[in-house]
C-alpha cells in the first residue's frame, strides 16, 4: 500500500493524526459527522456520522512514529497490525469497554462496506 501520509505525527493525537490526513468535520442532511478521504481515491470522501452512542470501533494509528507520550500498544482488531493508542483513546476505551480498536486503514474499509451495505439497501 503507498497511501501518502504527512510524516510527522509525533505527539498527535488520533484526532491530529486524522485531520492531518484530511479529516474534516462537516454535516451532512443536517448530521454532524467527519468527511474522510479515501487513499487512493482523490477526490472522493467518506462521510461518517457523529454519534454519542457507543462507537463501533476506536481508530488508532498502526504507526510508530504516531505514538504520544502514555500511549499503550495493542493490535488492530481487523488485521492484527500493531497499533497505538494515545492516553484520550484509553479513556474512551474505559467508557466503553469491549470496543474494538482499528487501525486507520481497516477503519477506511470498514466504512466503504457499510456505506456499500446501505447503497445495496436502498
Ligand atoms: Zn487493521
Amino acid at each position: 500500500m503507498t497511501t501518502k501520509v504527512p510524516s510527522d505525527f509525533s505527539k498527535m493525537t488520533e484526532g491530529e493524526a486524522l485531520y492531518s490526513l484530511g479529516v474534516r468535520a462537516t454535516k451532512k442532511d443536517g448530521k454532524k459527522g467527519l468527511n474522510m478521504p479515501i487513499p487512493g481515491k482523490p477526490g472522493e470522501s467518506l462521510f461518517i456520522p457523529a454519534s454519542d452512542e457507543k462507537p463501533d470501533a476506536i481508530v488508532a494509528s498502526n504507526r510508530k512514529q504516531d505514538r504520544v507520550q502514555g500511549a499503550k500498544k495493542t493490535r488492530c482488531h481487523d488485521c492484527r497490525c500493531k497499533v497505538w493508542i494515545s492516553p484520550a483513546t484509553q479513556e474512551m476505551l474505559k467508557r466503553y469497554p469491549g470496543t474494538p480498536v482499528i487501525c486507520i486503514p481497516c477503519f477506511v474499509k470498514r466504512t466503504e462496506a457499510e456505506n456499500k451495505q446501505k447503497k445495496e439497501a436502498e
